[in-house]
């Protein structure tokens, strides 16, 4: 764990300098520098979004302390739709663990992170709302991801993933859905969203305090594989509460859900589809639910079996 002070967050102008410092002692051990993964930080990141994060994890805390020193790997790599939320969430996560002392990050777009030899040092892969066929032409690197989450490691993903790798069946089955479209509002996709607990008292939705809520982001549509039956819903969106525009939903169930977890045979996937605005990564509630989800990821936030198995409440 590498703790930070606080008042190295208070001086605007040393932040870039702090951020990046801090980001390759993060990474800096086990990755020869000469591999140091090409990142975007923080000149992507603003000192008082940095700032706003720094605050919002002040409430933060790991829900459990981590078995063993942890390593996660944040992916950022796209090849589609790039959301500009993904330089800052990459930090805020970093920052999460490195705060919490739940995990160290290591920050990459680069796939070579994903050869056997380098994947087994990880705990954990966030895939950081990946677009579009981030893997093509490496199935050594597809076939290392299958066996690092089902040989027992963690699976995250964030918002956009959902539309990655669309044409590997696999990555589709194990993160649990795709991508098919977003209902609208008033023609618009971002909207206030009214946010519901599938299950107010499912361990994993503590940071929530038993209260449905409100968020401006967008709804996704899933196609196959997703399926309730394959996954357990944690979050989902209060269809009682919205009203879209009928042409846009394509769901005729009315199923919009928001966030799931499942295991995947030894490993465990954490899918959170809350993130297209920068904004969502100094919320507070949301962060810890997210360190929440990884550190079930990781495995050291423990389910039992009635708290993963598949199938509506
Ligand atoms: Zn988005």
């Amino acid at each position: 764990m590498l703790p930070i002070s606080r008042r190295q967050f208070l001086t605007g102008s040393v932040l870039a300098a702090t951020a990046a410092s801090l980001s390759h002692r993060a990474w800096g051990a086990e990755v020869p520098r000469k591999e140091a993964p090409k990142t975007e930080l923080p000149k992507d990141v603003k000192a008082d979004e940095l700032q706003n994060i720094s605050k919002a994890l002040e409430s933060v805390q790991a829900r459990v302390k981590p078995a063993q020193p942890r390593k996660v790997l944040v992916m950022s790599l796209t090849k589609g739709n790039r959301h500009g939320h993904i330089p800052l969430s990459a930090q805020a996560f970093e920052m999460a663990g490195r705060k919490t002392g739940a995990f160290e990050a290591v920050l990459t777009e680069d796939v070579s992170y994903f050869a056997p030899d380098k994947l087994k040092g990880f705990d954990a892969v966030i895939f950081n709302s990946n677009t579009g066929e981030i893997f093509e032409g490496r199935d050594d690197l597809k076939a290392a991801l299958v066996d690092f989450v089902k040989g027992g490691k963690g699976m995250v993903g964030v918002h956009a993933v959902a539309d990655c790798c669309a044409k590997w069946k696999e990555f589709g089955d194990m993160m649990g859905g795709y991508f098919k479209s977003h209902p609208k509002q008033d023609g618009k996709i971002l909207m206030k969203m009214a946010v519901k607990l599938d299950e107010p008292k499912h361990p994993l939705l503590e940071a929530f305090k038993g209260q449905d809520f409100e968020i401006t982001d967008e709804i996704f549509q899933f196609r196959e594989p997703y399926a309730r039956a394959k996954l357990r819903v944690l979050l989902s969106v209060d269809g009682a509460k919205m009203t879209l525009d009928p042409a846009s939903t394509k769901q005729t169930d009315g199923d919009y859900p928001v966030s799931w977890i499942r295991t995947c045979e030894k490993g465990r996937v954490f899918y959170c589809a809350l993130g297209h605005q920068r904004s969502t990564f100094w919320n507070p509630t949301v962060l810890q639910y997210y360190l929440d989800g990884i550190q079930f990821a990781i495995g050291d936030l423990k389910l039992g079996a009635a708290d993963t198995a598949p199938g509506a409440k």
